[in-house]
């Protein structure tokens, strides 16, 4: 939300309206209608969670790939073929591996 421009007690008397509104609302609904309701704000905010867990694991694995190099480093060497270890330089025939 933006609350640019608007003071603290401004704020303050909106966040207070809005939970007047929440709560008529509330009373007005029969205790299936709340149970589903409250089933349903769980509900999203356990795929939120889920959604935010997949990105700090995408974001995790993309930083581990940067931080050893294999984002930038090829597979084989690019002179003889060989498998290319974790160092710099093929280890059968020293060429550089960038
Ligand atoms: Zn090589």
């Amino acid at each position: 939300m933006d609350y640019m421009g608007m003071t603290q007690e401004e704020v303050q008397k909106d966040i207070e309206r809005m939970q007047r509104e929440l709560q008529e609302r509330l009373e007005k609904m029969t205790p299936e209608e709340r149970a589903a309701a409250e089933a349903k704000a769980q509900q999203a905010m356990r795929e939120d969670d889920a959604a935010l867990q997949k990105l700090i694991e995408d974001a995790t694995k993309v930083a581990a790939d940067v931080s050893s190099g294999a984002a930038t480093k090829p597979k084989f060497c690019g002179n003889c073929g060989a498998p290319a270890g974790t160092g710099n330089f093929c280890e059968f025939c020293g060429r550089p591996l960038s």
